[in-house]
């Protein structure tokens, strides 16, 4: 297979985190988990005393979007380390916004990274459909591992962290109106990517998310012919 750089897009609780895993452990994908990765930036302790990491960890922590130059950096440089390891790519949970995905005149998008270390031509967008009230029943039963950070599935009734035995926690992200907020933000902010997407040529599947994981994975498969 040659190295890959898949997105996936889909409004909260499309199950996004969960296919980026299934591609990193059926297929040695590295993952980009850009959620995880801001609440640990904005939650570390050199936050308390970063006027920057302080403003982020309120937009946060509300649900909004982080300043998108702020985390188009980041996502910019971490890319360029991990493309720099050889391996295929998943990202879920950016591009975030149009701006985070091409750009503007003073700077360069995600895309443009992607396109220099993978090509175009192994870049694919898996845009997850899922109907509203999935999306929230799903959110508001998420629970992750205070260890680890292990997802563990909704409809799983495990109170332990299923890989290390750790106690589970529910996100501040979780929270109902939280996530009001967030698909909101998606549907304003994240879903116009997609127009942008297919005006620049770049190739989007779109797929069903409401099934289990593994057989939503099945189709991701079959469709990017990953065997
Ligand atoms: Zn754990």
């Amino acid at each position: 297979m040659p190295k890959h750089a898949v997105i996936i897009l889909g409004a909260p609780g499309a199950g996004k985190g969960t296919q980026a895993e299934l591609l990193v452990r059926r297929h040695g994908f590295l993952n980009f988990d850009t959620g995880r990765y801001l609440e640990s930036t904005v939650h570390s302790p050199q936050a308390d005393s970063d006027p920057i990491l302080k403003r982020e960890r309120r937009l946060f922590d509300t649900g909004k979007l982080c300043t998108p130059s702020f985390v188009l950096k980041i996502v910019k440089n971490e890319t360029k380390k991990l493309a720099s390891l050889d391996a295929s790519i998943v990202y879920s949970g950016s591009p975030r916004s149009v701006y985070e995905a091409f750009g503007d005149k003073k700077t360069t998008g995600l895309m443009h990274t992607l396109v220099e270390s993978y090509g175009k031509k192994n870049i694919t967008t898996v845009l997850l459909k899922v109907p509203a009230a999935a999306s929230i029943s799903r959110n508001s039963q998420r629970r992750i591992c205070a260890v680890c950070g292990l997802q563990v599935l909704a409809n799983v009734k495990h109170p332990r962290c299923p890989l290390c035995d750790g106690t589970t926690r529910t996100r501040t992200l979780d929270d109902p109106k939280v996530i009001e907020k967030r698909l909101k933000e998606y549907a304003e902010r994240t879903e116009p990517i997609l127009k942008e997407m297919k005006k620049r040529g770049f190739r989007i599947v779109p797929i069903d998310g409401t099934p289990l994981p593994y057989k939503v994975s099945a189709v991701i498969d079959k469709k990017l012919k990953f065997k």
